[in-house]
């Protein structure tokens, strides 16, 4: 826990992590005392930020690609442990983030329906280098949650439907919009 909050106070000082839900945040660090209940739900918030960090430096390593993406994915199971981690072109030239962490998890993993699959960006829901785009991957490995940064801009896709597909299917999917923009400055390259 105070690894969390020191890393998104860490996090507002370099302009990254602000917006409503770290206001909330810290007012309820104040609070915790005669509202419990709060603190739990704030922390659970907080976790979301610190996993999410994590899958942006993954994204950080990405070899820089002028047709794709560069993505961090981390796979965490219900108490908090991590499961698998993957990033864009890690294993071969089109491995997308998503796709390489789950691959590196059995199917029918019994951990995999209360984990939480996070990703800087919206996973895709269509692609031409693979027959199954991320989003049918997720889908497959049953997955329940999935905590995304940044919605993926109609740049390579005229309209990803990650999100809209995921949630169709009863996937839990959180944005985490304060962090979109870290996301998408890692993919500075792709809009210069
Ligand atoms: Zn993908």
């Amino acid at each position: 826990m105070v690894d969390s909050v020191a890393q998104i106070e860490c996090a507002e000082d370099g302009g990254t992590t602000t917006g409503d839900g770290l206001f909330e945040y810290l007012g309820a660090r104040r609070a915790r005392a005669d509202r419990p209940w709060r603190w739990l739900s704030v922390t659970a918030a907080a976790a979301d930020l610190r996993w999410m960090e994590r899958a942006m430096a993954l994204a950080r390593r990405c070899q820089p690609s002028r047709t794709a993406y560069s993505v961090g994915a981390v796979i965490v199971s219900a108490d908090g442990q991590e499961l698998a981690s993957g990033y864009s072109r890690d294993r071969d030239p089109h491995a997308h983030a998503e796709e390489s962490a789950l691959g590196k998890l059995a199917a029918g993993d019994p951990r995999l329906p209360a984990a939480t699959l996070y990703s800087t960006l919206e996973p895709c829901s269509e692609r031409a280098s693979r027959p199954r785009s991320c989003t049918e991957l997720i889908l497959a490995a049953g997955i329940g949650r999935v905590a995304i940064a940044w919605r993926e801009p109609d740049l390579f896709v005229a309209d990803c439907r990650g999100y809209e597909l995921l949630t169709a299917a009863g996937v839990t999917v959180v944005e985490l919009a304060e962090l979109a923009g870290t996301a998408r400055s890692v993919n500075a390259h792709l809009f210069s």
